[in-house]
Formats: C-alpha cells, structure tokens, sequence
C-alpha cells in the first residue's frame, strides 16, 4: 500500500508516519516528490488501516497497491520519472539515444564507433566488456581492459557508458568505470545481481528476459528498486517466439502497457529485437511512435568484421540516416532530440 501525506507537510510528520508503520513490521520507502511525499509501505494492510494511520492530520489517504509490484508502479508515483545522469536526461522529453559496437573489441574500435556514434548525435556509448554468449567458444568479452577502453572513449568523446555486468561478484568494477549499469536479458532473473545492484547508487538499464512476462520484467525492477536504487530505465529487446525470420519478436506493445502501468522510463533495443540491421531502422521509428523514452542501437565501424552481431549492427552511415530521420520524427512524438 502507499500513505499519501497532504501536501506541505513538515519533515517530523513525515518521520512519525515512517517509524510508526516501522513499528508495525513494514518494509517502508520514501518518495518524495515535488508537491507531497509518498510513503510506500510493504506490509499487511489490515494493520494499518486499523492502526488509525488515516486519521492523522499529516495524512491524505491510504492507497492499497494490488500489483504484485509496488515502487514501480504508476500508483505509487503518479509523475514520469526522469533521471539526469552525467547532465544528459533520461526520460520526460528527451530521447536518449544510446549506440556503440555488440562488444569492446579493442581500443581502436571503440574510439571509432565512439566517434562515430557521437557525430550522429548518440549521447551514450554502449559495448559490452563482459558478453553473454551462448558458445562458451565465442569471443567472451576483453572484460577490465575493455571497461577501461570504456572509460578512455568517455574520456575522448564525453560520451556517457553503458555497459553490462553480468554477476554480482563484478558489480563493483564495472560501476567504477560504467555511468549506465546494462543487466541483460540473460541475467534478469538474477535476484542476487539484482538485489546487489539495488545497493548502488547508479542508473540501470534493465533488459527484458529472453522470454520474460511484463509483469516479471517489472518484478525484476522491484528487486532493484526495493533495496533502495531508485533508478532503473526498462529496455525492451524482443522475445523468444516461433518467427524465424527474425532473432527475437520485438514486442512494441510492451510500451504503452508499461507506460500504464509504471513510472519507468522504457528504451527499445531494435538490434536485439529484430537481429538484423535492414529491420532496425523501420523499428526504431516505431519504437518511439509507440512511446519509447529512447533507443539502444548497436552500430560497428565494420559490421562485416565484428567479434559478435555484426548481422544487426548498423554501419556509421546507416547510423547517420537513421538519426536524422529520428530528428525529424522527434517534434511530431512532442520529443526532442
Ligand atoms: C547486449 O545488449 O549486448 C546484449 C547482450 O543484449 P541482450 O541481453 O538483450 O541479449
Ligand atoms: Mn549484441
């Protein structure tokens, strides 16, 4: 359930109203918003509504939450949330554009496609330095030395990172080096990952599962959220279907509905979701006609030679027309990009 407090109200109520629902077993978590403070309280109900929570002055009402999922709910925060990491927005009006390589393959690479990226007008870098493959015989990723050839293309471009971590043992050093943390689709039911990132104090992108439900997508958000990161931003990639003709089915209906359902911002991933880079722009302007808050896109300087997905990577000039189609697109959705 959530406790509304009345608008105004001075921080001791507030204080009061949490060490009172404290007292009675509840897990409580603090909103604070610009126009009222909401408390989010996990607990059993029927105690606090006989406990006469409601009939404090400080409080408006008492919202039950039947969702299975609580903190990121629409119904415990009515408002977008927007995030500000390293100056770039998040959500709200904004479309975040994220691009880069499948993975950091090395340093010339990645200062390649980060300049390119960046010329197109991405404000984030993506490329993975840890890589989930399915062979244990594929290339797995330059791990530390490819997070700091992440850390050297922020340092050149001023590019923002994006990058994932894959276990919760690497937790630490890849939010050293990552302004984004990336949890995959393969990893998003890792409770202990999602439980250890939630201790952070930076953003996630959180993947759909390869064949996850919405509504256990937005339960992985909770185990971030509830041990205190407030800060996720959901990305859509597609999900396992009996269609061949692409890798995964890109399921853009998932935005409106999460759009509803929750305050989270949401990014498409059209090159996960489609597999192939003919199919990515056509979903891109899709993605953000359905409502997405931004894209995840993934760009080679040499497709053809690239250490994993080259099939849906785009090349730098198919990167380039795609962005100022995005750029025209952008003030029709009421964006801006
Ligand atoms: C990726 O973005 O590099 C990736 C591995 O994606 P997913 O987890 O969606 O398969
Ligand atoms: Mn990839």
């Amino acid at each position: 359930m959530i406790v509304v407090m009345n608008p105004g109200v001075e921080e001791k109520d507030i204080q009061m109203v949490v060490e009172k629902l404290k007292d009675m077993g509840f897990g409580v978590h603090l909103s604070r918003g610009v126009y009222r403070t909401i408390i989010g309280a996990i607990g059993d109900r029927e105690k606090a509504l006989s406990s006469g929570l409601e009939a404090l002055p400080s409080v408006e009402k008492i919202v039950p939450i039947s969702k299975p999922f609580k903190l990121v709910s629409r119904e415990f925060k009515a408002e977008d949330s927007v995030y500000r990491i390293g100056g770039v927005q998040v959500g709200g009006e904004e479309l975040a554009m994220m691009a880069g390589p499948c993975a950091v393959e090395s340093l010339e690479q990645l200062l390649e496609a980060a300049r390119q990226v960046k010329a197109c007008g991405a404000k984030f870098l993506r490329g993975g330095a840890f890589k989930p493959r399915t062979s244990p015989y594929s290339f797995q990723g330059l791990e530390e030395e490819g997070l700091k050839m992440l850390a050297a293309a922020r340092e050149d471009t001023g590019l923002l990172i994006v990058t994932e971590v894959m276990n919760q043992h690497t937790v630490e050093m890849v939010a050293d080096y990552a302004d984004i943390l990336q949890v995959g689709a393969r990893s998003m039911q890792n409770f202990y990952l999602l439980r250890e990132i939630g201790r952070l104090d930076k953003p996630v992108l959180l993947k759909r599962g390869i064949s996850a439900t919405i509504e256990e997508w937005l339960m992985s958000a909770e185990y971030i959220m509830s041990e205190g990161n407030y800060q996720v931003i959901l990305c859509e990639r597609g999900i396992r279907t009996f269609e061949t003709y692409t890798r995964n089915t890109l399921d853009l209906s998932c935005v409106p509905i999460i759009k509803r359902l929750s305050h989270l911002p949401v990014l498409v991933d059209p090159s996960h979701g489609t597999g192939n880079w003919h199919w990515v722009p056509a979903m891109s302007r899709a993605a953000l006609a359905a409502g997405a808050d931004g894209l995840l896109v993934e760009v080679h300087p040499n497709p053809a030679e690239a250490l994993c997905d080259g099939p849906q990577s785009l090349n730098p000039e198919n990167f380039g027309s795609l962005m100022a189609s995005l750029k025209e697109l952008a003030p029709v959705l009421g964006r801006r990009l």
